[in-house]
């Protein structure tokens, strides 16, 4: 499948000697896996070419697939390739220097409302950018290389952004390409224990979330988590974003919403919004967000608009429940 594209892509990576990787802010496993993946895939099968990731944000909870490259100056973006994964519009590409690069390569799966990059792969029926980069290798195994350090990041990839292989963007092709990864031998144990174990005060946290939460009459779940929670937890931002999984397993709630409040102290609320079977995207892009049909962000700037946004998401919620069968 589109393997015109990926032609193209494999040959810019021959040409140049020095690539640089790029992804998007508050990296996820997704992100971090591919840029890693596609990295160590260039690094293994081209030995002397030059493959940087230099971004200055990183993930707590995905600490354990090392750190990143150091700064460079500005000079030495010249004349260099720049791959951009998982990143749909360029305003959120975390490193902004991959304006200095001589070309760049676009490939991700979420939708292309904003292209962009001399070269674009986007395939927004993928599970993963990791499932493209694997596919990719795949295309080209009789010349590419693929260890089993990339395996791990890749696989990493696959596992967090398709939630353990359930949502719905999984295919025949996503199992049968995490399999390939499988097949190098990835401790899978210590990944799940590494992406999976919680620490006591997130227990606590939990305990406090399922007190907390509220459920609409049409079945919208939502909690609201501002700052004097976070720091009474004790949680970092990234962890009192999560909780928003905290929600995905009530009966009849279709959509969920969590709202956190955010350290700029502007008052400006972090909007993750998560849905099975309906759409959410539509909604967050009427908050200054997008993404996924069952998996968006986006932002407000006021408790008003919060309970807007939680107003609109529950008639979604009765329109849909009064249109369709089967949700649950
Ligand atoms: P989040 O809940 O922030 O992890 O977002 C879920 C999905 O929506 C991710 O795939 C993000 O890439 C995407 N997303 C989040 N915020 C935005 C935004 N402002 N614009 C476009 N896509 C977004």
């Amino acid at each position: 499948m589109n393997r015109e594209v990926k032609e193209q892509i494999l040959s810019k990576i021959k040409e140049y000697g020095r690539i640089y990787i790029f992804r998007h802010m508050r990296p996820d496993g997704d992100c971090l896996g591919g840029s890693k993946g596609l990295k160590a895939i260039i690094k293994e099968s081209f030995p002397e070419k030059e493959v940087y990731i230099i971004d200055n944000q990183s993930s707590e909870y995905l600490a354990f697939l090392g750190e990143d490259d150091g700064e460079v100056p500005d000079e030495a973006y010249a004349d260099s390739l720049a791959i951009v994964v998982d990143t749909s519009d360029m305003d959120r590409i975390s490193n902004q220097k991959f304006k200095l690069c001589k070309e760049v390569i676009k490939i991700d799966h979420h939708i292309d409302h904003t292209p962009y990059g001399d070269i674009s792969w986007v395939e927004d029926w993928r599970s993963s950018l990791c499932e493209m980069i694997v596919d990719f290798y795949d295309t080209f195994s009789d010349e590419l290389k693929l260890n089993r350090e990339a395996a791990l990041y890749l696989y990493t990839g696959m596992v967090t952004d398709s939630g353990r292989f359930r949502y719905s963007g999984v295919s025949g092709m996503t199992m049968r390409l995490a399999g390939l990864l499988l097949d190098k031998g990835i401790d899978t144990e210590t990944l799940y224990a590494n992406l999976y174990l919680d620490d006591w005060d997130n227990y606590k946290f939990k305990a406090y979330l399922y007190e907390t939460m509220e459920r609409t009459e049409n079945g919208v779940a939502y909690l609201y988590i501002d700052r004097a929670t976070q720091e009474k937890y004790n949680l970092s931002f990234e962890n009192a974003s999560a909780s928003v999984s905290s929600m995905d397993g009530i009966k009849g709630c279709i959509c969920w919403l969590a709202f956190i409040e955010n350290p700029s102290g502007d008052g400006s609320i972090r909007v993750r919004l998560r849905s099975r079977f309906m759409a959410v995207n539509t909604l967050a892009e009427q908050y200054n967000g997008g993404g996924h049909a069952n998996a968006s962000g986006a932002t407000v700037y006021s408790r008003e608009e919060m309970n807007e946004l939680i107003g609109k998401a529950d008639a979604m919620v009765k329109e849909y429940k009064e249109n369709n069968e089967g949700w649950l």
